[in-house]
């Protein structure tokens, strides 16, 4: 019997980038996957860096952590939304991985003593990482979504190895490019030219679309798909619609009714399998109808540069996967930290709140007006979710505030106080010391073993659970036993009883009141929300 072959199809982006590359390619695959496919979804980013982990969240959005500890672009954690699939290097590659790569191989005299060159030796390796993907996680259809867009420099590398692989498997290798229509107000009407150009680029590096995506407000008219698909000699059901919609979930679905799963199929000549996206229909259409509110603070500091939605897209997904299935409408209220900090008054804002999340975050700014929260949200018991740094707070609020220790802090924050009850562990010292600060930190999935009779527990339903990291600070095992006997409560250990996980306090004491080392949202997913978030929003709840 012939071998079956791989399909591998390429996501990349025309005319602006912000206009749901990442989304597009989630639910390509997500189709795909609900006509019975195994699917993986790999993200090429352009930039040096060898990974995101040292990128400024205000910058890039937020740094989504795979489970072998992989810090990568936040599009991985659409497809996991999506897909369900669970990320690792295999997914992710930039352009700083593969000049690594190359170099490391030409300093071991890998290359025989040839000219290494960045063509063809760099689209070499950035096949092979696509290659590896393949291999490691068994796919029969692999989706590479480009970062950026066609006629960018940076890109030429990565297009050119989409045309080393198409010239080989041609009928195996598909370009999908994602455009963009605008409807120039004083015209009112959808203009296709930027697309054109964008098609036009692909072309002039020897590659013509397989599908055009295209995004508007409103769906393509019919005159504008046939234009683009005569521009790219394509049949018209290659052309498709993706107007703005009420939620993200609702993409796949409106794709469907354009036909997207069968006629991928039919292109790349894969057999129709029949699609199960019943359970995800249904809870898309649902969401829209939800009209009773629960109203959520986020206490961050990642607020100043383009949208803290990107920041926290993780956490806000939380919310919402966590609100919808209790049929609850989120209401997330931004709220900047420091603003605590100039003037404490203003927290009484927080008694509007049905429930209050602290996120993760580095660096001292806006440290002191998190621990007012911290503290005002323990007073005043309201429900308090901490997640990684608000963990790290949660306990700083603790000691200052129960155990009197004045001037207890991270040493992250200030490497001179008097009671670090949040310090590094032996093995950051060094890391720090030498300035290696790329995936140095506590990074990935890791167990954690729950006490009975806790809010965690009482979530969880289990006894041993499995979380994903990123951090470089602990609570300082010296102060554990001081912060027990005052009341704090570590319901969740690591399996050596050295690293705390979970802190929290006795339902007795305060509705929720609970922090996290590990970020539960990346686990989050829009049918099986995750059990933290899900307590934290029924606490929301009871609080009205
Ligand atoms: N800055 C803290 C640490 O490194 C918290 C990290 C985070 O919130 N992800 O431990």
């Amino acid at each position: 019997m012939q071998k079956k072959k791989t399909k591998y199809i390429f996501v990349v982006g025309g005319v602006m980038s912000s206009v749901g590359k990442g989304i597009a390619a989630s639910s390509i695959g997500k189709i795909l996957q609900s006509r019975g496919y195994r699917v993986s979804n790999l993200k090429a980013d352009m930039y040096v860096n060898i990974d995101a982990g040292t990128i400024r969240p205000a910058e890039h959005g937020e740094v989504f952590v795979g489970e072998d500890g992989i810090e990568a672009d936040q599009d991985l954690g659409n497809y996991e939304r999506f897909t369900d699939q669970v990320s690792t290097r295999t997914h992710y590659v930039t352009t700083g991985q593969v000049y690594a790569e190359v170099i490391k191989r030409e300093r071991n005299l890998e290359y025989g003593g040839e000219d290494v060159e960045v063509y063809p030796d760099i689209p070499k390796e950035i096949i092979r990482r696509i290659e590896v993907c393949q291999q490691k996680n068994k796919s029969e259809i692999v989706i590479i979504e480009y970062g950026g867009t066609v006629g960018e420099y940076q890109l030429l590398p990565f297009l050119e190895a989409i045309r080393m692989m198409k010239a080989k498997n041609p009928d195996d290798v598909f370009v999908c490019l994602i455009s963009y229509l605008p409807t120039p107000s004083l015209l009112g009407e959808q203009k296709s030219k930027p697309t054109q150009r964008a098609i036009n680029d692909l072309h002039s590096m020897g590659l013509n679309p397989d599908f055009v995506i295209c995004r508007a407000d409103k769906p393509a008219t019919p005159d504008i798909k046939r234009t683009i698909s005569n521009v790219c000699s394509l049949p018209i059901e290659c052309i498709i619609s993706a107007p703005d919609v009420y939620s993200i979930y609702d993409i796949p679905v409106n794709f469907e009714k354009e036909n997207l799963g069968a006629t991928f199929l039919k292109t790349m000549g894969l057999p129709l399998k029949n699609k199960d996206l019943a359970d995800w229909t249904a809870f898309a259409e649902k969401i829209k109808n939800i009209k009773k509110e629960v109203k959520i603070g986020i206490v961050g500091k990642y607020f100043n540069l383009k949208s803290c939605k990107d920041t926290y897209i993780s956490v806000i997904e939380s919310i919402n996967h966590a609100s919808w299935a209790m049929n609850l409408k989120p209401n997330i209220i931004w709220l900047d930290s420091e603003k605590y900090e100039k003037n404490p008054k203003l927290l009484s804002e927080l008694d509007e709140l049905d429930g209050v999340i602290v996120p993760g975050g580095f660096g001292d700014r806006g440290i002191e007006g998190m621990i007012l929260t911290a503290d005002y949200a323990r007073i005043k018991k309201i429900p308090y979710l901490g997640l990684c740094l608000g963990m790290q707070i949660l306990t700083i609020a603790y000691a200052r505030n129960i155990l009197k220790l004045k001037g207890a802090n991270s040493t992250e924050m200030d490497m001179n106080t008097p009671h670090p009850v949040i310090a590094t562990m032996a093995d950051q010292i060094d890391k720090i010391k030498n300035k290696n600060y790329g995936a140095s930190m506590r990074l990935g999935a890791y167990d954690c073993l729950i006490s009975k009779g806790t809010i965690a527990m009482n979530a969880y339903k289990s006894a041993k659970i499995s979380e994903r990291h990123r951090h470089r600070y602990e609570v300082n095992p010296k102060y554990v036993p001081d912060l027990e006997k005052a009341g704090l409560v570590f319901s969740g250990k690591s399996p050596s009883g050295i690293l705390m996980e979970i802190a929290e306090l006795p339902k007795s004491v305060h509705p929720f009141y609970l922090g996290t080392q590990f970020h539960p949202e990346f686990k989050s997913r829009p049918l099986s929300p995750h059990p933290l978030f899900s307590a934290f929003v029924k606490a929301c709840i009871s609080k009205k």
